[in-house]
């Protein structure tokens, strides 16, 4: 297991040590009182403690088990992407208490997520798949308007707009730029993919698969060699790689 899971999952199993003591403590203070309501509400809450523990114990069992055996199981792979996306904005929060980069828990979320989606290898028709990228990819003095239509788009080599256009050709898949969260969700609603690779920064990555509940996202965090939202970059392998695994090479 690479590293950047490995943040996430420490990140999991210390929430559950952190429960579990939360529960030992709540049990001594029950023990400790007489009141039968104040009993009452501090078991209600040992309970709810005991459940959440024990969802997360399975999440982090339930990930090991498939890492390990390297084969799908359909249902535990669906419990387990709903399981992360619930538990990721706690883990944001022990995340930051620990000190932690933001961005190092967004990359190990992504790279949950990407594992889970890859290991469904599920297959799609080129035209079923969307690959979705912000504005700033494009070269920032180009006058040609790709965010409307990236065929706009004259394959001057001063950006990777050109190359992503290809890919496009290649495969038959769909692309479109969004300037932000608010058209990038409009274009998921217009083409309607049953796919998504997503190319963004880890935030935006992050918070469009926590966004797109109903079908898989592959994220592929940007390359950003002039700071972030400045003609960025991707690893165009990486994309082709990605569509080549959701639609079995076109
Ligand atoms: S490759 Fe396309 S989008 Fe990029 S600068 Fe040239 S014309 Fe503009």
């Amino acid at each position: 297991m690479n590293g950047e899971k490995r943040v996430f999952l420490g990140l999991l199993s210390i929430l559950i040590v952190l429960m579990s003591s939360g529960i030992f403590f709540l049990f001594y203070i029950v023990r400790s009182k007489s009141s039968i309501l104040y009993n009452f509400l501090i078991g209600f809450v040992i309970l709810l403690f005991s459940v959440i523990t024990i969802i997360l114990i399975f999440t982090v069992i339930g990930f090991l088990y498939l890492v390990y055996r390297r084969k799908n199981n359909k249902a535990l792979n669906k419990a387990l992407l709903l399981l992360i996306d619930m538990a990721y904005p706690f883990l944001e929060i022990l995340g930051d208490i620990l000190g932690l980069k933001k961005e190092k828990i967004q990359q190990s979320f992504t790279n949950v997520n990407n594992f889970l989606v890859r290991l469904r290898k599920n297959k799609y028709l080129p035209e079923e798949l969307l690959i979705l990228m912000p504005h700033c990819i494009q070269f920032n003095e180009c006058k040609f308007k790709v965010t409307n239509d990236i065929d706009n788009c004259r394959r001057c080599g001063k950006c990777q707009v050109g190359e992503l256009v290809k890919l496009k050709e290649k495969y038959g898949v769909k692309i479109a730029i969004a300037t932000g969260g608010t058209l990038a969700r409009k274009a998921v609603m217009d083409t309607k993919p049953k796919a998504i690779i997503a190319i963004a920064c880890e935030r935006d990555l992050t918070s469009g698969i926590l966004d797109v509940k109903k079908i898989p996202v592959y994220g592929i965090i940007n390359i950003r060699p002039y700071g972030p939202c400045f003609n960025t970059k991707v690893d165009l392998d990486e994309v082709e790689k990605a569509i080549i695994n959701f639609t079995n090479g076109g």
